[in-house]
C-alpha cells in the first residue's frame, strides 16, 4: 500500500483536491477551457480518498453504471490505461462525461466519503476526466477485440450523447451502426450548445473518432424526415432496428411583447452561431453574431450560464441573468454558477421579464421586469414565484438571450408512421428499454424525456442498446 492510500478502517483525512482553473479575469475574455484538469500527483491524492466500499453506492448514482471503485483502484495502482478501459466498458464518452456531467447530483452525491459527514465526496468526475485525458494522449493503439460482425445493422438518428452511446454499445457486440446527423458536425448539443470553454470541440471529435475506429459509420448533413424517413431506413435500407436520439433542439419562448425585436436571440441560435460558426476562435474568426454591449439573459439553467459566459467572451461589457426564483433554486450545475459569478456575470434574481422594449428602428433597448417573491412549492418541488403587485423595474440593454428551455425536435416524430408522442411532442418510449409504439424503433435522450442531461441521454442510449441486443438474441 502506498503512503497516499488511506488505512481502510480510518476515515480519509485528505481534503478533496481542487482542480486547477484559468484565472477568472483572464478566462472571461478567452474561449480556452476553464478547468485545467488534475496533474498526476493531485489525481493520485484524490484517488487515495476513495474508500473502495464493498457495496459501492456511488455506482447507483451513475446512469451508465461505470465501475467506479474498480477504475479508481486502477488509478491508485498506476494502471491508467487499465482504468480508462474499465470506464470505457460502460461509458463510451468519458472525456465528455468527466467534464459536463452533473456529478454533484449523480455519483458523487452517493459517495460514502461525503454522505456520512466524513468530508466532501471523492471527486469521481475529475478522476474520470484525468484518466480519459491520459488515455487519449497516451494512446497505445490497442483496442478491445471486437466480436465477429453479426450481420445485423442499426440506423441511429442524431449524434448526440444518446445516439453515440448506443452506437458504442452496439458496435462492441458486432452490430453494424450508421449514425445519421442533420448538422455538419457530430456530437449534438455537445458541439452546437456547450461552449468551447467548458467542452473543447477537439475532445468531442476525439471521442467520435474512437467510435469511428471501432467501425461506426457516420453520415453528416443527413436530415432524417427530409432526405429519407425512419420508415425508409427500416424498409428500403433494411436496418434491423432504428434508434431515435434527435434531442430537444426547438427553443421555447416566453411569449411576451417584443420578443421578435432585433437583438433578441434564442439561446440555441446564439450558442449555435457562437460555437459552430467559430466565434469561440474569436478574434481569429469573424462571426455574424451580435456581440452586444449590455446583454440580458432570461433563465437559470446551464443554457443560461453558457449564454451569459459566451456573451462576456464575445466582448459584452455587462451581462445580467434574469431569473424568477433565488440562487437556491437555480437549476444550473453549481460549478457553472460559481464560474459565472467569478467571471463577472450579474444576477437579477426574483425578477420575471414582462416586456422587451424596442426603439423606432425595431431594435431591443430595454427589458421590463416584474419583481417576484417565493410562494409554496410547485409540482417541480421548487417554491413557486409569485408577483409582487406594483413592484417593477427596467434594465437597459441591446441584446437579449432567451434561455428558458427547449422542446422536442418535431421533424422525426411527425414524419414517422404510427409513432406515439405526448402532448409536448416527445416520443413515448419505455424509460428502461427505449421501446416505442413502433416495432423495431427505439428512442431515448431528450427527445423522450424533454431537455435533461448528458449522462441521462447516455444512460438512455445504453439501456436501448441492451434492449436491442436482447431483441436480436445477443448477450
Ligand atoms: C447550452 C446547453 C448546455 C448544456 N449543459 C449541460 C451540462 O453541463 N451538463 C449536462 O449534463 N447537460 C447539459 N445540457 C443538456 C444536454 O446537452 C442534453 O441533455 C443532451 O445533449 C441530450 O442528448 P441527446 O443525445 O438526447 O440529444 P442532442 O445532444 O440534442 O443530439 C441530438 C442530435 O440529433 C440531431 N437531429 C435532430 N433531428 C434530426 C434529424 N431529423 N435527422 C438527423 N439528425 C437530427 C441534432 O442535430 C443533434 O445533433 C446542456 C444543454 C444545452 C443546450
Amino acid at each position: 500500500m502506498s503512503d497516499l492510500e488511506p488505512k481502510p478502517t480510518k476515515k480519509p483525512k485528505i481534503p478533496r483536491q481542487k482542480m486547477p482553473e484559468q484565472d477568472p479575469i483572464q478566462r472571461a475574455h478567452n474561449f480556452y477551457e476553464v478547468a485545467l484538469g488534475y496533474e498526476n500527483d493531485l489525481a493520485l491524492l484524490e484517488a487515495s480518498r476513495c474508500l473502495q466500499c464493498k457495496k459501492p453506492s456511488c455506482m447507483k448514482g451513475c446512469p451508465v453504471e461505470v465501475d467506479i471503485p474498480d477504475f479508481i483502484q486502477l488509478v491508485k495502482s498506476g494502471d491508467l490505461m487499465g482504468a480508462a478501459w474499465k470506464i470505457k466498458e460502460k461509458n463510451s464518452l468519458p472525456r465528455i462525461a468527466g467534464r459536463v456531467c452533473p456529478q454533484e447530483s449523480q455519483c458523487e452525491s452517493k459517495c460514502v466519503v461525503g454522505a456520512k459527514g466524513k468530508g466532501e465526496p471523492c471527486a469521481i468526475g475529475r478522476l474520470e476526466r484525468y484518466v480519459a485525458d491520459y488515455a487519449a494522449t497516451h494512446d497505445d493503439g490497442k483496442r478491445p477485440e471486437l466480436p465477429k460482425p453479426t450481420g445485423l445493422k442499426v440506423g441511429v438518428v442524431g449524434s448526440g450523447p444518446a445516439g453515440l452511446t448506443l452506437a458504442g454499445a452496439l458496435i462492441k457486440k458486432g452490430v453494424g451502426v450508421t449514425v445519421f446527423e442533420a448538422l455538419h458536425e457530430l456530437g449534438g448539443v455537445l458541439v452546437y450548445g456547450i461552449p468551447e470553454f467548458r467542452l473543447p470541440k477537439a475532445i468531442v471529435r476525439s471521442e467520435v473518432d474512437e467510435l469511428r475506429k471501432l467501425g461506426v459509420e457516420f453520415k453528416t448533413n443527413w436530415v432524417i424526415g427530409r432526405i429519407e424517413t425512419v420508415d425508409d431506413l427500416l424498409e428500403k435500407r433494411k436496418y434491423d432496428g432504428v434508434f431515435i436520439g434527435s434531442g430537444a433542439g426547438a427553443p421555447l419562448f416566453l411569449k411576451i411583447p417584443g420578443e421578435n425585436l432585433n437583438g433578441v436571440y434564442s439561446a440555441n441560435e446564439f450558442l449555435t452561431r457562437a460555437n459552430l460558426m467559430k466565434a469561440y476562435m474569436f478574434p481569429q474568426a469573424d462571426t455574424p453574431v451580435a456581440k452586444g454591449r449590455r446583454v440580458v439573459v432570461f433563465g437559470g439553467g446551464n443554457v443560461a450560464m453558457d449564454s451569459a459566459r459566451t456573451a462576456l467572451r464575445l466582448g459584452a461589457e455587462e451581462v445580467t441573468i434574469v431569473y424568477r426564483r433565488t440562487m437556491d433554486e437555480l437549476p444550473a450545475r453549481t460549478e457553472e454558477v460559481h464560474h459565472a459569478i467569478e467571471e463577472g456575470v450579474k444576477f437579477q434574481l426574483l425578477n420575471s421579464p414582462t416586456e422587451i422594449v424596442g426603439n423606432d428602428s425595431g431594435w431591443a433597448i430595454a427589458v421590463n421586469l416584474q419583481k417576484m417573491q417565493l410562494g409554496e412549492p410547485d409540482a417541480s418541488g421548487r417554491r413557486r414565484p409569485v408577483a409582487i403587485p406594483g413592484d417593477t423595474a427596467q434594465i437597459e440593454c441591446d441584446t437579449i438571450i432567451v434561455a428558458i428551455g427547449n422542446g422536442a425536435n418535431p421533424l422525426v416524430p411527425t414524419s414517422t408512421k404510427n409513432l406515439e408522442t405526448n402532448k409536448w411532442g416527445n416520443i413515448v418510449a419505455d424509460l428502461e428499454t427505449g421501446t416505442t409504439s413502433r416495432d423495431r424503433v427505439w428512442a431515448g435522450g431528450d427527445i423522450v424525456t424533454g431537455a435533461a442531461t448528458v449522462i441521462l441521454a447516455m444512460g438512455a442510449g445504453r439501456k436501448a442498446a441492451l434492449a436491442m441486443l436482447n431483441t436480436f438474441g445477443i448477450s
